[in-house]
């Protein structure tokens, strides 16, 4: 764990040596100070001669100066190398979360996520910057200043140091507890995020029921506990400061005491035992330092161990190492014999055989999830199949590379996604090198010109959260805009249409046809009526393909696909 840690430190170990070697410095010349004062006590003073003692004066100031200069280095310097660790690993972490398959998704909570890419980093970069160049210099420290103590007067160095073995303690326990402490609060905060993330997405469903309250008190829940977890954090960590503290006033005592009692027997000068206090005082500065890495190294090292988490979770959509580029496709699509199942107990699609010509447009129908919309995402891999295969131009799909597949497959859902940005930047994520002019080109096929000349602002007006909302219908058009930018050989309808008003989807229906030209299309329709014209319509029950055959053809049947028909033109006339 720890090795991986310092492998992030790689990119900037020219920042690192510069901060550690400057470290170092600054920790020497505080170890050399205190030997200046004694020696200033000691000889200097006796000695009357001002002049020395302005001299060793200006060297001190000097010192001071260079000192001064070395901290500020460290601070910023070392804060810049925990900052650029901590950027890197988000960067790293959003990028492979970006390249997770949608089964992933389907499994991990957004507000999870988010924790793991931002908060859970935070202490990291102080980790990656205090962490070993703050232990080094604690150790260096109190070897050189202990060291010192020794050389000045061994019996009252060792008396000081019987509090050792407690300190010693008293760090092994902290950090043993502080680390299943950070651990719980990220997993906490996660579940917050979480739980903020449902509801606010939520928020509509949430007031429709009226249950702000329920949601509250859940919120409380998850709230407190994270209370409770920072508590106990903080909890161990006073009780170890505490006890550093306790100790190492306990030190100065008994150097004061055993020292005075040393310069009465006249074992001890004044400038000694003024040199000791201070070493004594040297000393403290690392042991402050390690009870603050005692609370940095969990807290980070519980927020690396999640991002390592994230980090080895396994893409499972891959190309392989032979994928091949196919520019253009043309557009045949055969499913021979594919299994499909979401999790290993619960097959959706078994046995599914299926031929699907370029240029044709094949509808599919069905009760809800009797599997349309699985059949259609397995086209472009958002999941690979469990056994059979699907060829496009005779080519398993899975020989070919994810970015060639996917940018000739064309999915407009129901719901369609708008970024936060202008109307143009929403139309051109279809492809995002797109002139103003094949914008303007495909809105007006999408049927979009009209509206958006009615806005002021036009192409640039802001829509999403802060900006304008827009209407289901026009929502549509602009995933269609995107198609018609996109232009892929391959396209698929998900009930494109079937959230809308009959009379929007006309209009909408319109555009559709255009953009289906010369296109394999897949339509998945709720309402029959807007399929009439399809090449093909394919009926698919929980078992499977049930009917297959032109409309004329599955009426002339008189099977599912002729019932579910009477039940709809019915219901429409009675409306
Ligand atoms: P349809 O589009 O025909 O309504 P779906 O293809 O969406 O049906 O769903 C088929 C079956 O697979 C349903 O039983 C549904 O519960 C299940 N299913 C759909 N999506 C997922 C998913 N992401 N994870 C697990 N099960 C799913
Ligand atoms: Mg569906």
């Amino acid at each position: 764990m720890i090795r991986r840690f310092f492998t992030y430190y790689r990119p900037h170990r020219r920042l690192f040596i510069i901060d550690f070697s400057c470290a170092v410095i600054v920790a020497a010349l505080e170890l050399a100070f205190p030997l200046a004062v004694q020696h200033f006590i000691d000889t200097l003073l006796p000695s009357g001669n001002w002049n020395a003692i302005v001299g060793v004066s200006i060297g001190l100031l000097l010192l001071y100066i260079v000192s001064t200069l070395l901290q500020f280095i460290v601070n910023y310097w070392g804060h810049k190398l925990g900052i650029n660790i901590e950027t890197d690993m988000r960067q790293e972490l959003f990028q492979h979360v970006q390249r997770q398959s949608f089964r992933f998704f389907d499994n991990t909570k957004t507000g999870h996520i988010m924790s793991r890419i931002t908060n859970d980093l935070f202490d990291l970069g102080e980790l990656a910057h205090h962490g070993p160049e703050d232990l080094f210099i604690a150790v260096m420290t109190f070897v050189g200043a202990f060291w010192i103590m020794l050389t000045i007067n061994v019996k009252l160095a060792l008396t000081a140091m019987i509090i050792a073995p407690f300190l010693v303690w008293l760090i092994s326990y902290a950090n043993k507890k502080m680390n299943a402490a950070w651990k719980n609060m990220y997993s906490d905060i996660a579940d917050v995020n979480a739980r903020v993330e449902d509801s606010v997405a939520g928020v509509r469903v949430v007031q429709s029921f009226t249950n702000e309250e329920f949601e509250i008190e859940r919120f409380t829940k998850n709230n407190r506990k994270f209370r409770l977890a920072k508590l106990a954090a903080y909890k161990v960590m006073s009780f170890s400061s505490s006890g550093m503290y306790m100790s190492t006033r306990m030190m100065v005592l008994i150097v004061l005491v055993y020292g005075a009692w040393l310069n009465f027997t006249g074992n001890l000068s004044h400038g000694e035992m003024v040199g000791f206090v201070l070493y004594v005082n040297v000393l403290f500065k690392p042991i402050d330092k390690i009870s603050a890495i005692l609370e940095l190294y969990p807290k980070g090292m519980a927020g690396f161990k999640r991002f390592t988490e994230l980090m080895d979770q396994q893409l499972d959509v891959v190309d392989k190492h032979d994928a091949i580029e196919v520019p253009h496709l043309r557009g045949d699509i055969s499913f021979r014999d594919v299994t499909f199942s979401y999790d290993e107990h619960k097959p959706v699609l078994e046995g599914i055989d299926l031929d699907i010509h370029h240029g044709e447009t094949v509808a599919f129908v069905g009760p809800s999830g009797a599997g349309k919309t699985t059949i259609c995402s397995l086209i472009p891999r958002f999941y690979d199949v469990s056994g059979g295969g699907i060829y496009i131009d005779g080519i398993d799909i899975r020989d070919i590379t994810k970015k060639s597949l996917r940018s000739q497959i064309g999915i407009v859902q129901q719901d369609v996604f708008l970024f936060t940005g202008t109307l143009r930047e929403n139309i051109a994520y279809g492809s995002l090198g797109a002139s103003q002019e094949e914008i303007k080109d495909a809105a007006k096929r999408a049927h979009l010109e009209d509206f958006i000349a009615s806005l002021p602002d036009g192409y640039e007006t802001q829509i999403g959260e802060r900006g304008l909302k827009l209407s289901g219908g026009q929502k549509q058009r602009i995933a269609i805009a995107r198609m018609f930018l996109k232009n892929p050989p391959i396209l698929i309808l998900d009930e494109a249409t079937s959230a809308l008003d009959t009379e929007t989807e006309r209009i909408i229906q319109e555009a559709l046809s255009e953009l289906a030209k010369d296109r394999t299309t897949l339509v998945i329709a709720h309402r029959l009526a807007t399929i009439r014209n399809a090449d093909r319509i394919v009926v698919v029950t929980e078992d499977g393909i049930a009917e297959e055959g032109s409309h004329e053809e599955l009426i002339e049947q008189d099977g599912i696909f002729a019932n579910l028909y009477k039940v709809q033109y019915e219901t429409s006339l009675s409306n």
